[in-house]
């Protein structure tokens, strides 16, 4: 694997990465950044160890979208999307949820998983100032990327309770986003979040 050295845009510190991280750490300011054409900070969080996982510790990226969600008609009987109309503030049917993409390199199956349980179960957690030892998975995913599939995510959502749904007309609308590093054990039976 190839490995590739930048410069922190804060701290002017080198930064040594492997190559298919798309976001590069500095441990010495903790300022994450891509390099995408030009340099960019990212906006991001690291969640804390809440109970002590089985198997190695390990950080799993997931850009959390920040969206409005405005519901222009419905006919919905389906847990998810009455649990997202639930959220919403007033009875205008509109409000703000957060969706989770999850943002490392995973099978479909895995992937649909993750943004599924913590869209509809948003993590509570405390947060930390860096990694400490802890591995963390490398970004796999593009900010960009990971905007496009918010309407992918709703809509599996829903495919998970076939004949459920019977009509839903909604805008959803990206306002923001952050990377959250979330804490999981991995070992022989999966990963386990540790949240
Ligand atoms: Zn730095």
């Amino acid at each position: 694997m190839k490995v590739v050295q930048v410069r922190c845009p804060s701290c002017d510190s080198p930064i040594y990465s492997k190559q298919r991280d798309r976001l590069f750490y500095c441990d010495r300011c903790n300022v994450l950044h891509v390099r995408d054409g030009g340099v960019e900070k990212i906006d991001f969080e690291i969640a804390e160890f809440a109970s002590e996982p089985p198997g190695e510790k390990v950080y799993i990226p997931f850009w959390r979208l920040y969206c409005s969600f405005v519901i222009r008609s419905k006919s919905v009987e389906g847990e998810y999307v009455f649990r997202l109309a639930s959220w919403m503030r007033g009875e205008d049917g509109s409000g703000t949820m957060f969706i989770y993409v999850p943002a490392a390199d995973f099978d479909t199956t895995t992937f649909k998983r993750l943004a599924i349980d913590f869209t509809v179960s948003s993590p509570k957690y405390n947060t930390r100032l860096n990694f400490g030892s802890i591995r963390r998975m490398p970004t796999a995913m593009s900010r960009e990327e990971a905007t496009e599939l918010a309407d992918f995510i709703i809509v599996t959502m829903e495919a998970e309770k076939p004949g459920v749904l019977q009509q839903l007309d909604y805008t959803l609308t990206v306002n923001g986003t952050k990377m959250v590093y979330l804490p999981f054990g991995v070992g022989p039976n999966g990963m386990v979040p540790a949240f």
